[in-house]
């Protein structure tokens, strides 16, 4: 379905993108003796992404850093300045503001390279959603990280929903109910997507299709990250 379509524009390349420039040194390119190498992983919510990621780590040198995860480990640390912010926001399906994602993503990243520099490889979950990720990702991380390509679960909208109120029994997550499911897919929809799409432009996307089991997931995953070593 969507991952044909979106084979079928893969070949062409926008040019000229990359209006966004790079302000901020960070440290993680000095600290360390390589440049970490990303995947973003992206799909709707219940798409897979932690699922497979948690695979991947597995089988195979990446480390997995949830963008969620790390703004829920925030969103209830003893005197953090977002936690009402970030629970609000989840809450309403709405996407944080970059700032914080970012500093979450860049701290995590350090710390790992820190303790052990062969640990370069992430597999980034969930980000970025929507123009404004995107943008302070360019600013904060462009020359300070590669991002090698992203890993798309493309799965249908329903498939999404089912799984998530399946999750919903058991996740104890604020958002796995069918009123803050329905904002999360039109975020998904309206600002996740086009990113995708621009990726996608850049011959970036490699598209699983995710309503599949999770094994048969699993090994077209596979496919994907033994071509890409
Ligand atoms: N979120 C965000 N920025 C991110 C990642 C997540 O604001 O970069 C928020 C957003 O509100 C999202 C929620 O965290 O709906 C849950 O994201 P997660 O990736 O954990 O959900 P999933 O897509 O895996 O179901
Ligand atoms: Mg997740």
């Amino acid at each position: 379905m969507i991952c044909r379509l979106l084979k079928n524009v893969a070949g062409y390349r926008l040019s000229g993108y990359r209006a966004f420039t790079s302000a901020s040194v960070s440290a993680i390119a000095s600290a360390a003796m390589k440049k970490p190498q990303v995947v973003f992983v992206l799909g709707g919510p219940g798409a897979g992404k932690g699922t497979q990621c948690a695979k991947i780590v597995e089988n195979y040198n990446y480390t997995h850093l949830s963008a969620g995860d790390l703004l829920r480990a925030e969103r209830a640390r003893e005197g953090s300045q977002s936690g009402l912010l970030i629970a609000n926001f989840i809450k309403e399906g709405k996407i944080v503001p970059v700032e914080i994602t970012i500093d979450l993503l860049k701290r995590a990243m350090e710390e790992i390279m820190k303790k052990d520099e062969q640990k370069y490889r992430f597999l980034i979950d969930g980000f970025p959603r929507n123009e404004d990720n995107l943008q302070g990702w360019n600013k904060v991380m462009d020359g300070n990280a590669h991002v090698n390509f992203v890993l798309f679960f493309d799965c249908a909208d329903q498939v999404c929903i089912d799984r998530c109120l399946e999750r919903g029994k058991s996740s104890g997550r604020s958002d796995d109910n069918r009123e803050s499911l329905e904002k999360r897919i039109q975020t998904y929809l309206r600002s996740t997507r086009p990113i995708i799409d621009l990726y996608q432009k850049q011959g970036k996307v490699r598209c699983v299709d995710a309503s599949k089991s999770v094994d048969e997931v699993f090994a077209d995953v596979r496919g994907i990250l033994d071509k890409e070593g």
